[in-house]
């Protein structure tokens, strides 16, 4: 008798972790699943089609003569080597106000059509004008120095480029969070309460070195939520966008901002630089063996001299968009694999499996709730909806199974439906932005 009532006792108090994932899925209506997927397949879709209008600028500035023409001013008023700047300059000009329609498509009438975008046409342009400035001025002086090494080691420029490229990163990954992103908006500090207490007692219990919070404008371009973390070593920012906190809850922030903590904690930025490198040195060995094939086998009109010709510069850049199109798999498993590392981590922490799965639905009105295991294995930078939730659940079941208090075998179910009842009508988003 005694092992019967143990038995049964164990089946009533179970909690179902595949039950529960279906249930939270099942909460996302099946048009507006179906809507967000194709909004996202057409995002992978744009990586090919966008490396393409690359391709054909690039070749466009070739094959017209515009490259060699341009060469060929600078050149015949300044030294060789200071040449390199203004072409670079005017090259970055040229080809964002060619690349202009493609990009106003991708990133403002796409955007509206799904409903995700905030922004007016004119503050869409202001972005557009600022990002030239910044990329223009960043970019010039960047690749000229890259430029300057190619010219002087044309055999072994890919070596101290790829060490170049190492001090880049790092610099921009610790100046953009200061100087460039308040440029797009504004930065200030979280205010007192119960949400800034809960992120600094878990960054205090987790030993991470912040003492503030600070909330961006995110709503100034989208509605999605958002947050991140910068920093390198013994300094850190905690940001989150004010779009999350309209629309998420406590338990949802406190799992998101604990994920932020774990790319921090698990050394994401430092990892971040070491596999940037690597993949700017096999570039740079790819365009080196590159660039001379290309260049013999298509540029008989191009009157390229050798890779230290910056009429070249096209060409350079066209290898390398190759390359980095083809490697676009590997670059999103080495995201995913520390979203995943992030998401175990933030779970540990926030100790908040509803709020990770319900903020999971959240992130869907983006994401492809359920894509299918190959298209998340080779396309997805983070895991899908469906992932998240199931990892959620299973490890809810695990801490009820262990006898953890702070869990029950209740579900968010009413707020995971609430989700996508206030999908915001882009329509009188547009107008609400006007
Ligand atoms: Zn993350």
């Amino acid at each position: 008798m005694a092992i019967v009532e143990f038995l049964s006792m164990a089946q009533s108090g179970a909690f179902d972790a595949a039950e529960a994932t279906r249930a939270y899925i099942a909460a996302m209506p099946a048009d507006q699943a179906a809507q967000t997927a194709n909004y996202h397949e057409g995002q992978i879709w744009l990586i090919p089609i966008g490396a393409a209008v690359s391709l054909v600028i690039y070749w466009l500035l070739l094959q017209t003569g515009f490259s060699k023409g341009l060469r060929n001013k600078l050149e015949g008023t300044m030294p060789k080597w200071l040449a390199v700047f203004p072409y670079v300059f005017v090259f970055i000009l040229v080809t964002s106000i060619l690349v202009l329609p493609f990009e106003y498509y991708v990133s403002f009438v796409r955007e509206h059509a799904y409903g995700l975008a905030t922004q007016t046409t004119g503050e869409w342009a202001l972005d557009w004008v600022k990002g030239l400035g910044v990329g223009s001025l960043i970019g010039t002086v960047a690749f000229g120095l890259l430029f300057l090494l190619i010219k002087a080691f044309k055999r072994t420029w890919w070596i101290l480029g790829t060490v170049a490229s190492a001090a880049f990163i790092y610099a921009m990954m610790s100046l953009s969070p200061i100087y460039i992103d308040p440029m797009f908006n504004d930065y200030t500090p979280l205010e007192e309460g119960e949400l800034r207490d809960n992120i600094l007692g878990m960054a205090a219990a987790e030993s991470i070195p912040v003492d503030d919070v600070v909330v961006y404008t995110s709503s100034d371009q989208s509605n999605r939520i958002t947050a991140n973390v910068a920093g390198i070593g013994g300094s850190i920012r905690i940001a989150l966008g004010d779009t999350m906190i309209e629309q998420a809850e406590l338990d949802e922030i406190r799992y998101v901002m604990a994920h932020e903590m774990g790319h921090y904690t698990l050394g994401h930025t430092t990892r971040g630089i070491i596999f940037l490198t690597s993949m700017a040195f096999a570039g740079f060995v790819f365009v080196h063996f590159g660039f001379g094939w290309a260049n013999r086998r298509f540029g008989s009109k191009w009157d390229i001299r050798d890779i230290g010709d910056i009429a070249g510069i096209p060409l350079f850049l066209a290898v390398l968009t190759v390359f980095s199109t083809l490697l676009t798999p590997i670059q999103y498993n080495y995201i995913r694999i520390g979203e995943v590392e992030a998401d175990e981590y933030g779970l540990g922490v926030s100790r908040e499996p509803d709020g990770m799965a319900t903020s999971a639905l959240r992130l869907s009105t983006y994401r492809e709730l359920e894509p299918e295991p190959w298209e998340e294995f080779l396309f997805r930078h983070h895991p899908s909806g469906s992932s998240r939730i199931r990892m959620a659940m299973e490890w809810k079941a695990e801490q009820l199974a262990a006898g953890a208090t702070d869990q029950t075998t209740e579900l968010q179910l009413e707020r995971a439906r609430s989700v996508f009842a206030e999908e915001p009508d882009p329509v009188d988003e547009a107008e609400a932005a006007n």
